[in-house]
């Protein structure tokens, strides 16, 4: 009997086994496949970018080093990046030109070594959290495809191959098909595709006919950003079949199509398929049983956000389960995971969505294409896409008074050269006082082994007297200069659950 199954190896699997070992919680993780490996999480295929907001979350459990490593940065990550900006993204094909980012405007952003984006692939983020989980005592088992979810009220069970799999708490991370979700009767909603896209690894025979970067056409988009790596969207109602190998003779008619030239294909090594189809739980806890990452969520892979929103979903619940499973979990706090985020979700879908209707074919579309160029070569116009790729935008609906409750703490640094993001590799929430007085002691003195206390003066304190931030990096209470010391218990105890006996 295991505190925790989470069925799937995948990266939101993985970084979820990662939180709950470091709680202490027992964790078997399911995986279908026999092996890790996979031609389509190594480069090409399976090169991702990291946002802000998920290199940070692995910056700040100390794995930064190891995941810049693996995905071949040689920078060193002790250096703090003096701009946020790399790589700064797209919307539907259309770049963002880094320059007109304004820096300024980000909100609370200080600078730190967690880069504000990151290019790497799947199998680098898998082995950097598998070797974690393995180290922290977390049980994953390869070769093991779950066939059937029960649960009662004192815990759940997974099913595979002819043996069972007890635990208090269950997690689906099987991605966007997931059994889990299926089995355990979650609601799936959302809206159908629009197109069928292709990525490829083939031998052009004229490669110069076919421009590098993103091209909108008038027939969908494609993309050439690597020799031999060739991806396309097709306007086709997503009527490709999936289950189907696309064929060289298939590629090259969409790849002419859409691209407008009379381009040959001479070889295709590999090709894989996906949509845009938008769909999403309408709850990702049922009792016993729980979602994150693409089994609670699927969408396009436009502008880059499913992996990004996974990996926030495994920061949100992790420590939630944690501290559920060991028993000083507050009232409600697993139910705040859907609360907070289920809309993060949402409108992930619907950037995506709106991508999609900006790339259709036709005038309608193309007018409104142009229209979204005007403005995203304006400083807001690009400030604002920014925001919402780095996910700078997230802030959670906490209540409280400070602007700065519900967003991601910024990297506040220490005038003894310590910074927030250090003091979080434990996984227990932080409380920085700068005040002079440490008011703020006693009240996280008794709760040592959920929330850290640290005071002393800041390099740059934003203008704050002191932050609560959650395990997960959120601040949930925020004061100025002289900290109001009864709202400080109250959100200690609202979050951090009744003082250590
Ligand atoms: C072409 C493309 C480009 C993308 N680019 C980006 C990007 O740049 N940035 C970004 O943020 N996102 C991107 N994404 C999305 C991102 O890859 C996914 O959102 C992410 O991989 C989801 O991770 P996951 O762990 O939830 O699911 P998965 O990666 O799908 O992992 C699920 C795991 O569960 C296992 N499994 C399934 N069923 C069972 C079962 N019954 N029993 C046991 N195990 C099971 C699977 O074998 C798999 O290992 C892209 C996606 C595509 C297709």
């Amino acid at each position: 009997m295991h505190d925790v199954v989470i069925v799937g190896a995948g990266p939101v699997g993985l970084f979820l086994a990662c939180e709950l070992g470091l709680a202490g919680c027992s964790v078997l993780v399911l995986e279908r496949e026999p092996q890790p490996q996979s031609p389509f999480k190594a480069e090409p295929f399976g090169m991702r970018g990291l946002s802000g907001a998920s290199v940070g979350a692995f910056y700040r459990r100390g794995l930064l080093p190891q995941l810049l490593s693996a995905s071949g940065m040689s920078e060193d990550p002790g250096a703090p990046t003096a701009s946020p900006l790399r790589g700064a993204g797209h919307f539907a094909g259309m770049m963002l030109d880094p320059a007109r980012i304004d820096v300024d405007s980000l909100p609370y952003w200080l600078p730190s070594p967690a880069p504000r984006s990151l290019r790497t692939h799947l199998e680098a983020v898998e082995t950097v959290l598998s070797e974690r989980a393995s180290g922290l005592g977390v049980d994953i088992r390869y070769g093991v495809a779950v066939t059937d979810v029960t649960q009662n009220e004192r815990g759940a069970v997974a099913h595979a191959g002819g043996h069972t799999y007890p635990a208090r708490w269950l997690v689906g991370c099987d991605g966007g098909r997931s059994t889990v979700r299926k089995l355990a009767g979650f609601p799936f909603e959302g809206t159908e595709p629009q197109f069928t896209g292709y990525s490829m690894q083939v031998t052009v025979a004229v490669p110069e006919k076919l421009d590098f970067g993103f091209h909108l056409t008038p027939q969908g988009m494609y993309l050439r950003l690597l020799p031999g790596h060739l991806a396309m969207m097709d306007f086709d109602g997503g009527a490709f079949d999936r289950s189907r190998q696309p064929t060289l003779d298939h590629l090259q008619s969409v790849l002419r199509r859409v691209s407008g030239t009379d381009v040959t294909l001479s070889e295709v090594q590999l090709a894989t398929t996906f949509t845009d189809r938008a769909m999403q739980a309408t709850t990702y806890r049922q009792g016993r049983v729980l979602l994150a990452g693409d089994a609670a969520h699927i969408h396009s892979p436009l502008g880059g956000q499913g992996l990004n929103l996974g990996i926030g979903d495994a920061m949100n619940l992790g420590w939630k389960l944690a501290a559920t499973v060991r028993g000083h979990a507050p009232q409600g706090l697993l139910d705040t995971y859907t609360r907070e985020r289920r809309p993060v979700g949402a409108a992930v879908l619907d950037w995506s969505r709106a991508q999609v209707a900006v790339m259709r074919p036709g005038p309608y579309a193309q007018a409104v294409q142009g229209v979204v160029r005007d403005l995203i070569g304006t400083r807001d116009g690009t400030t604002y896409v920014f925001e919402r790729i780095s996910g700078a935008w997230i802030r959670y609906d906490l209540g409280g008074e400070h602007p700065l409750v519900g967003r991601d703490a910024p990297d506040l640094h220490l005038e003894d050269g310590s910074r927030l993001g250090d003091l979080m590799g434990d996984g227990r929430g932080v409380v920085l006082d700068f005040s002079a007085e440490q008011s703020l002691r006693p009240a996280a003195k008794n709760r040592e082994s959920r929330l850290r206390y640290v005071a002393g003066a800041a390099r740059n304190d934003l203008g704050l007297g002191a932050v609560l931030v959650r395990p997960d990096g959120v601040v949930v209470w925020a004061d100025g200069r002289t900290p109001d010391r009864p709202a400080f218990e109250a959100a200690v105890s609202e979050w951090f659950g009744d003082p250590e006996s």
